[in-house]
């Protein structure tokens, strides 16, 4: 990949070129870097640099008018060269096969491709962010070398789900990053446009064909992009503003024919199903925690949980959810007391709380002495010491056309309205999160293993909204059908009625599933680049070209930021 900075590009240049990217997070880098090295050239816009700005971040702002956001909306949405995967946390798991399918009980669902098709993109999309092999039931025990549990959950009415953790490409302990080291720097058919805000997409007088879009910074550079095929991956919220706030040629915004960009915006609400005493919630944290699988790749952590079966959702009306185990460390947890004891002989400081942690470590030799057992005996991480152990649960929402993206009449710096949100939870949700809960309950009875106290809320008939938090999961705003009044985008993700225009990222998504939504947004957008290289795109490359002659010497007019 080759960096250029718009700010310090001559002003209004009209750049040229096969394939523009509108954003370089998980969706638009993985669609990037399946060009590489063929003669199409490829131009991602990215409105961050390499280093956090506050000024750009601002450009996130939105204004909320549906369900309270719990979450601190300045860090659900990262503005940056790699976008929110620098603050991700990489956990991942495929939809399920009923999550694509039409669901009597759940209105405008049903998705224009099967589910078994995506598997080779799935396979793919797990290499791009570091995981271990597509397998997500039962069939891991063997993989883990541990033994099945004794006892079964009832799978007729619960289902065992795992997921797996994301490992960066040089640093095991993190999650993959999106952004630089994602791709060699000596690919020449990729270059980066950094600092440049895509403020408008300009159509064709009928909005019919897409002819370009514009991009500023913010020290007021701006220049005009014309690609055969631009892909929107700005994320679930962004994508839908871009194109409502696109109205200078078509005044409903670009492929909001069908009043449909911003609507059924949807999120993976979390909720606290209850909470165990963490003293005896020893057992219960050994079945549904944390397993290791290692293979020639290296170790793979996957987390253990329990979701509703799928004929118990087609039985009883309910929507997708999966709980799982979240805990908080107690402050004299052994583990931590052995990290903070190594931090301070690294700085040869004896501290308040190196004493601590000693003692710490010094009255808990059972615990250490577990965790040892557990980490080279039975091949498991070893258990924090818990202050709080909850039951957390993520649910698929039912689609809404009153949730939705709207434009505010308040503007950001570069003169583009903000997001108005209003985001909605339905009562399916509640129902759905407390049958679980209850599930929960009675399977961990006859299993006989601690049961959780549920919430209070769980039961409550109103004024619940609250007890359910946004996710950072942006979901269903530009939502795929091959019916142009049901979706906005067709199965191959183009903009239904604006040839040239694509979407990738989570807004194309009809449904949610429970799953965290990145593995499934990468596969979808390797299926993209395949649909765009193989199908789309003339074979027959063109240069990227700059009118206003050559900056700095460079025979294409890009200059590596890098090199000045
Ligand atoms: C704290 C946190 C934890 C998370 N944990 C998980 C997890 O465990 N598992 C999981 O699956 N997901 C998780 N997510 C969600 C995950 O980060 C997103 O699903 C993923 O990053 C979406 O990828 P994307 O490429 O579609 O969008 P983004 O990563 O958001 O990238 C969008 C890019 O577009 C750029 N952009 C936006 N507007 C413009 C514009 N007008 N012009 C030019 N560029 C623009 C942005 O700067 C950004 O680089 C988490 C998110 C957060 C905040």
């Amino acid at each position: 990949m080759k960096f250029n900075d718009l700010r310090t590009l001559e002003n209004h240049q009209v750049i040229e070129t096969d394939l523009c990217i509108v954003g370089s997070g998980p969706a638009g880098l993985s669609i990037a870097k399946e060009f590489a090295g063929t003669n199409i050239q490829v131009l991602v816009v990215e409105s961050g640099g390499k280093a956090e700005d506050p000024d750009t971040q601002s450009l996130y702002e939105i204004e909320n008018v549906g369900v309270p956001r719990q979450l601190d909306q300045d860090v659900i949405r990262y503005r940056i060269l790699g976008g929110t995967s620098h603050i991700w946390t990489g956990r991942c798991a495929p939809f399920d096969d009923l999550d694509f399918q039409q669901r009597s009980w759940v209105p405008h669902s049903g998705w224009s491709i099967a589910r078994r098709s995506l598997d080779s993109y799935l396979e793919r999309a797990g290499e791009n962010l570091g995981i271990g092999p597509h397998c997500y039931d039962e069939r891991l025990w063997e993989q883990f070398k541990v033994s099945r549990p004794a006892s079964s959950l009832n799978e007729t009415v619960l289902k065992p789900v795992f997921w797996q953790f994301s490992k960066h490409y040089t640093n095991p302990y993190e999650p993959a990053r999106f952004g630089q080291g994602f791709m060699p720097d000596d690919v020449p058919n990729i270059n980066v446009l950094m600092n440049a805000n895509v403020t408008h997409l300009s159509t064709n007088a009928a909005g019919t064909r897409l002819e370009s879009i514009e991009v500023t910074s913010l020290n007021g550079k701006q220049a005009t992009v014309k690609a055969k095929a631009i892909v929107l991956c700005c994320g679930g919220i962004e994508n839908a503003r871009l194109m409502l706030a696109s109205n200078r040629i078509v005044p409903y915004g670009v492929g909001n024919q069908n009043d449909l960009v911003g609507r059924f915006l949807m999120d993976h609400p979390g909720c606290v199903l209850g909470s165990f005493d963490p003293i005896s919630a020893k057992k219960v944290r050994d079945r549904f925690g944390h397993y290791w699988l290692d293979n020639t790749k290296g170790r793979h952590v996957y987390l253990h949980g329990i979701a509703l079966s799928h004929k118990l959702q087609e039985k009883e009306q309910l929507l997708n959810c999966a709980a799982y185990l979240e805990t908080v460390t107690a402050e004299d947890d052994p583990w931590g007391a052995i990290q903070g004891l190594k931090a301070s002989l690294k700085n040869g400081k004896i501290t308040p709380q190196a004493y601590r942690s000693a003692i710490a470590l010094l009255t808990q030799p059972h615990a250490v002495g577990y965790g040892l057992y557990r980490r080279y005996l039975k091949n498991r991480p070893t258990i924090n010491k818990a202050e709080r152990v909850e039951l957390f649960c993520h649910v698929e929402q039912r689609p809404d056309p009153d949730s939705r993206v709207t434009l505010s009449d308040k503007f950001d710096r570069l003169g583009m309205p903000l997001s108005r949100l209003n985001w909605k939870i339905s009562e399916q949700e509640r129902q759905s999160v407390r049958r679980l809960a209850h599930l929960i309950c009675d399977e961990f009875d006859r299993l006989d293993l601690p049961k959780p106290v549920l919430s209070d809320w769980l039961e409550q008939k109103e004024g619940w909204e609250p007890n359910f938090s946004d996710r950072a999961h942006p979901t269903g705003t530009t939502r795929m059908s091959n019916d142009p009044k049901q979706g906005v985008v067709d199965a191959n993700s183009q903009v239904h009625g604006v040839d040239g225009l694509f979407v990738a990222g989570s807004s194309v998504f009809p449904t949610a599933g429970y799953a965290n939504p990145t593995l499934m947004i990468v596969a979808l957008s390797l299926r993209l680049a395949d649909w765009l290289k193989f199908n789309y795109l003339p074979t027959k490359s063109t240069q990227i070209t700059w009118d206003r002659g050559q900056i700095d010497g460079s025979s294409t007019g890009l200059v590596s930021s890098d090199s000045r």
